[in-house]
């Protein structure tokens, strides 16, 4: 019986998977790869006459029928993921069948969509003095959310909020926030297929506006939405820095300066 490798694919640019995953990737018998969200591109690494499908059709069932049908016969079968395989992904779904039916697991992380767009923006998600917290959520969908968990209650942090599978409903998004203490005027930022070579869509707006922003740029999908007291902090007139590089902090590698002090 084989192993079967859960990998995160990254969010798109193929050069965004992890070493670890290529190499998975290059020494795969075979490899199922998640649809439109995993960039073909990934499979450039495959190996001659490994068997390659796509999931898109496939429903969970039939997903891990595959991957433990593949096991039989191949030592390393790979499941690619978007992004990274704990967001959003399914993991457990499928690995529960693969522990029923005696197939040993393994995962590799991978880039997720949220870093892939703070970064294509130069966005940083956390600030000194201004939030040091990050929420990866989602809008209410089709899949309910658990109790205490509503984009409202989460929203009251004033924290970051990255918001996964919600680009098609930012009319619900602005709501929740106005209603927790957003202004109006809040940055938020859009980025659709980031990191994808030649495809990556950035937009900036205020909660107010974006969804119209979104509508006429035609992005209904593959995108991610960011809210966060830190967007656009690159241009603020001043701010405060970070402790770490503070000349009067010490730490593990420097003895701080006296504030004041010459040295
Ligand atoms: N595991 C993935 C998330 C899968 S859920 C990860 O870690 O990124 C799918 C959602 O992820 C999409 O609805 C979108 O919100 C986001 N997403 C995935 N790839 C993206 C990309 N390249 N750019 C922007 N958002 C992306």
């Amino acid at each position: 019986m084989g192993k079967v490798w859960f990998v995160g694919a990254g969010p798109g640019d193929p050069d965004l998977i992890t070493v670890k995953g290529r190499n998975m990737v290059s020494k795969a018998g075979a490899i199922l790869y998640a649809g439109s969200l995993v960039s073909e591109a990934a499979l450039r690494w495959a190996p001659l006459g490994c068997e390659i499908a796509d999931s898109k059709d496939m429903t969970l069932e039939e997903i891990t029928d595959w991957l433990v049908a593949k096991a039989r016969v191949h030592e390393l079968v790979v499941r690619l993921q978007t992004g990274d395989p704990s967001l959003y992904g399914a993991l457990i779904e499928m690995a529960r069948p693969l522990d029923g039916a005696g197939v040993e697991i393994g995962v590799v992380p991978g880039v997720s969509s949220a870093m892939a767009s703070a970064a294509a923006a130069v966005e940083s998600l956390t600030l000194p003095e201004v939030t040091q917290t990050v929420i990866l959520t989602r809008v209410e969908g089709r899949t309910p959310m658990p109790e205490g968990e509503s984009l409202e209650a989460l929203a009251r942090h004033q924290c970051t909020l990255c918001l996964f599978l919600s680009v098609g409903l930012l009319g619900k998004v602005r709501e929740d926030l106005l209603a927790a203490g957003w202004r109006e005027d809040a940055p938020v930022l859009v980025v659709q297929k980031a990191s994808w070579p030649g495809e990556e869509k950035i937009l900036r707006g205020t909660l107010g506006d974006i969804r119209e922003r979104c509508r006429a740029e035609k992005i209904r999908s593959q995108a991610m939405i960011i809210v966060s007291p830190t967007l656009g902090a690159r241009s603020w007139p001043s701010m405060k820095k970070s402790k770490l590089y503070d000349s009067s902090f010490t730490h593990r590698f420097r003895l701080g300066r006296k504030p004041g002090g010459s040295d």
